[in-house]
């Protein structure tokens, strides 16, 4: 069960009021706001322990190193990846991505085949496009239905010898649809093909078991899970991770240097070249630890309660349009009302106090294939309640009447 009030206090940012009205925060797949024990986090480290990592004899440096690698025992722990030494710290999903996309260059063959799918983050697509610009791989397309899901049976015939690497979202940031991966991973795996889930959107909800899900590489983003921004992870198998080559050169990711031959490091250094952000990986462990403690379970059910309301309620709103219908959702509700641009609402729904997200969510091709310019979000977390909920349909409907 969650304790709303008691969590309600956790976050401090909840509190403030925007254009005079209380804040209602609706914008949790764009980033999650932060409760105040990793606030603490942050400034405990730049109070008491700040320090470069790992090279250092003196005693910050070693309890700097000592805080940054038990985080990484978080992570791996929250993961279930099977060493610590499979978790890569990055800045962010994003650059997880971009590292094994680039990564696959040297593994490419020209005609090999990429597949995404049609849900992509542009995040998850750019990378691709470009390597397969420089490799003369073909980049194919999983498409989608109606109503969101992906056309799985057009999938299992995409998928060949020629296939190398298979990308998808395990939730669509757009349209908050969770995306069958068990099925993605283990048709892939049968004719060898390496895949990337990109966990930006799911980790909020769901807690990943990247062992159980035989996957090759996980990404997700720190912020969107109660963390700072600017901090995430790259899980890769360990065979996977000794394939790639490493993605920047750079301190901390050598063996031994000279002007003839630089030696690598060994994994997880060989991926993490120069200074990374220690504080934001030691706040990133805080996250999880308090995530954990509320629980995954406590916070897709009450999650899911705030989903069915929430689209409930909305569909009372005469012309009001739903993207992404399909029973397995996170707490996410894309959509339009009438003809009027998101964008408009939007802007009123601030004057309100309401945070919600319009435009494309980096996702445009779900925008063209529903041929619209974008869409409202509203994106609950479990932080959020249904009196809040309630004051967002209010001044919805104040705004559809303001302009229709
Ligand atoms: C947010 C998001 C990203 C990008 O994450 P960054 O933290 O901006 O790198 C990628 N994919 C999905 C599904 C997302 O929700």
């Amino acid at each position: 069960m969650i304790n709303i009030d008691k969590i309600r206090k956790d976050f401090p940012i909840l509190n403030r009021t925007v254009n005079d009205k209380p804040l209602v925060y609706f914008d949790n797949a764009a980033t999650s706001q932060t409760p105040q024990i990793v606030i603490d986090t942050i400034v405990d480290y730049y109070s008491n322990f700040n320090a470069n990592i790992h090279r250092g004899v003196h005693t910050l440096s070693q309890e700097s190193t000592d805080k940054y690698e038990e985080a990484r025992i978080k992570i791996q722990k929250h993961f279930n990846a099977a060493h610590a030494y499979e978790i890569i710290l990055t800045s962010g999903t994003t650059h997880s991505i971009n590292m094994v996309a680039s990564g696959f260059e040297t593994l490419l063959q020209k005609d090999d085949e990429i597949i995404v799918s049609a849900l992509e983050h542009h995040s998850n697509i750019v990378p691709w496009q470009m390597l397969c610009e420089k490799t003369g791989a073909i980049l194919k397309v999983i498409p989608m239905s109606l109503d969101g899901s992906l056309q799985m049976d057009v999938y299992h015939s995409l998928v060949n010898e020629k296939t190398k690497v298979v990308f998808c979202n395990h939730v669509s940031n757009a349209l908050g649809i969770v995306n069958p991966i068990e099925e993605i991973i283990e048709k892939a795996h049968l004719f060898g093909a390496a895949v990337l889930i990109d966990g930006a959107q799911a980790t909020p909800h769901i807690k990943p078991d990247v062992q159980a899900l035989n996957v090759d590489f996980y990404v997700a983003s720190a912020h969107k899970l109660c963390g700072p921004t600017g901090v995430g992870l790259l899980y890769g198998k360990k065979e996977w991770l000794e394939k790639l080559p490493p993605y920047q050169g750079g301190g901390e990711m050598i063996d031994t240097v000279s002007f003839e031959k630089t030696t690598y490091a060994g994994l997880p250094h060989k991926f993490e070249a120069g200074t990374p952000n220690i504080c934001g990986g030691i706040a990133f462990g805080t996250a999880l630890d308090y995530m954990n403690a509320v629980g995954f379970e406590n916070i897709a059910s009450y999650e899911h309660d705030l989903l069915e309301y929430g689209t409930e309620e909305l569909l009372k709103i005469e012309g009001l349009r739903i993207y992404g219908t399909t029973v397995e959702k996170t707490a996410v509700i894309s959509f339009n009302v009438g003809e009027i641009h998101p964008y408009d609402i939007g802007v009123i729904l601030d004057k309100l106090g309401i945070a919600v997200r319009t435009g494309h969510h980096c996702a445009q091709p779900i925008m063209d294939f529903y041929k619209i310019p974008g869409t409202i979000r509203a994106s609950f977390s479990f932080y959020n309640t249904k009196e809040e909920i309630d004051v967002f349909i209010t001044s919805l409907k104040r705004a559809v009447l303001m302009l229709s």
